[in-house]
């Protein structure tokens, strides 16, 4: 590192320090803010020593769960992994990651981040990634974002920028993501098993016209949202072939799934201890990022096996002898998929449901007409909802049919948390579909109760 780059990490450490001194919030993006105030191409420097480089993640859903597992096959391949705090996801957290790190080894040291939708084309023009996995594009937060149209659009200009051209780890069944592979090398990752298709798309598609000539799509299969094997019936354009197909999903319901992935390398197996068909498709994108960085993909899925649930996302607790999975629900397409994965269990369900409208979670709470509850309604033995919009989503349910004997109405949330145990029989388990900040206040609710641990500790 040069002397000007290496003074600026300096001072930028050190306001880490007083910012933690402070008790400000960990100080978790503060040093990068201060490094890119008084010499933001410090971080060019500090990301090019990296002698292993760096990949970059980036997807409306489930960027943070794939990171972990990618963090899991860098390592598995001897990498010392620099990465950012889940949610410290812009330049900011990402250049703090880079003047925090010490690498032992710099020689082979490598650069792991996720990255928010709309920061990805400023962190790109930064670290000078090797690789870059891009996974989805759902509707999510319109009033920080704009329209998921103009992140395309802007992820589209990142790639046509000068400079060189990382290699390109793309979801074939995402045609929004698949237009950005046009003409170029890519490793296209997706889902080929028929059996755990949908019927059709959903009321909460998002991206469902062609992206050449804006025909209306065709689909053979829609795996969720608007994921699937689509083409136009107009242009003839239709979803790349895949480098990297599930062509078994495995789905073992909320216990996790056992997916069987063909790559390059041959079919390899996993067993993932997240469930469902999301985190399938987040497996498969990460063994196709680690592939992109030249890891064995038997090497790779061994490790994504090994990697436990990110906080929040199907994480499982134990609360008074009572087991609560938490699965953040966050947007349509996630909050789909959560329904889906727990009508894979048989038997009643005890669910609470917890709606914030603050900034992190998007303050247009109209989203949750787009999620069809409806299959999970009948089987429900006691839906508990709370949060700041709980009457919206007890108008919700009960529109979807809810009987009025089952819903209860508690928006406060520790009240409401206590109340939706008590309802759970012995041997049942509580099911918790969160937005984004009222998973923190249900989770500080379950440290405060001693079941789960403050911070998520990096493993
Ligand atoms: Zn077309």
């Amino acid at each position: 590192m040069n002397i000007v780059a290496s003074g600026s990490a300096a001072i930028a450490r050190a306001a880490g320090r007083a910012s933690r001194a402070m008790g400000r919030g960990g100080g978790t993006s503060v040093p990068g803010v201060v490094l890119l105030r008084i010499n933001p191409r410090a971080v060019d420097t500090i990301a090019d020593r990296l002698g292993g480089g760096s990949i970059l993640v980036s997807a409306t859903n489930g960027k943070t769960t794939t990171t972990r597992m990618l963090g899991g096959a860098l390592r598995a391949d001897g990498a010392e992994v620099i990465t950012n705090a889940a949610g410290a996801n812009l330049l900011s957290g990402v250049a703090a990651a880079l003047v925090g790190a010490r690498p032992a080894r710099p020689d082979t040291a490598c650069g792991l981040f996720e990255c928010d939708e709309a920061a990805l084309p400023a962190v790109m023009a930064r670290v000078h990634p090797r690789a870059i996995v891009l996974m989805n594009l759902f509707r999510d937060q319109l009033d920080r974002h704009g329209e998921l149209e103009a992140i395309a659009e802007r992820w589209q200009a990142m790639l046509l920028a000068p400079g060189a051209l990382p290699r390109l780890v793309l979801a074939a069944d995402d045609p929004a993501i698949a237009a950005l592979g046009d003409g170029r090398e890519c490793l296209w990752f997706g889902l080929d098993d028929p059996a755990v298709a949908t019927g059709a798309l959903p009321h909460a598609a998002d991206s469902t016209r062609c992206r050449a000539c804006g025909t209306p799509l065709t689909y053979d299969h829609v795996w969720f949202g608007h994921l699937g094997d689509w083409r136009c019936p107009a242009c003839g354009s239709s979803r790349p072939p895949l480098d990297v197909a599930v062509i078994d999903a495995g789905l073992r319901g909320a216990t996790g799934s056992d997916p069987l992935i063909r790559t390059p390398d041959g079919e390899v197996i996993l067993h993932l201890t997240v469930p469902g068909l999301h985190n399938v498709l987040n497996a498969a994108a990460a063994l196709a990022g680690a592939l992109a960085m030249g890891i064995r993909a038997d090497v790779a899925a061994a490790a994504i096996s090994q990697v436990p649930a990110a906080f929040g996302r199907a994480e499982h607790l134990v609360v008074d002898g009572t087991d609560l999975v938490l699965l953040l629900a966050k947007n349509p397409a996630g909050a789909n998929e959560n329904v889906r994965t727990l009508l894979l269990d048989p038997g009643d369900h005890h669910i609470l449901v917890a709606l914030n409208d603050r900034i992190a979670d998007g303050r247009d709470v109209s989203w949750i007409w787009d999620v069809d509850w409806e299959p999970l309604l009948p089987r429900v033995s006691s839906v508990t909802v709370t949060g700041e919009r709980a009457h919206d989503l007890a108008l919700r349910f009960r529109y979807g049919g809810l009987d009025p004997d089952h819903l209860h109405v508690i928006p406060d949330h520790r009240a409401a948390l206590a109340s939706a145990i008590a309802a759970v029989p012995p041997g049942g388990c509580l099911e918790v579909l969160p937005t984004y900040t009222a998973m923190h206040d249900i989770r500080a609710d379950l440290v405060a109760r001693g079941a789960a641990s403050e911070f998520w500790v990096e493993g």
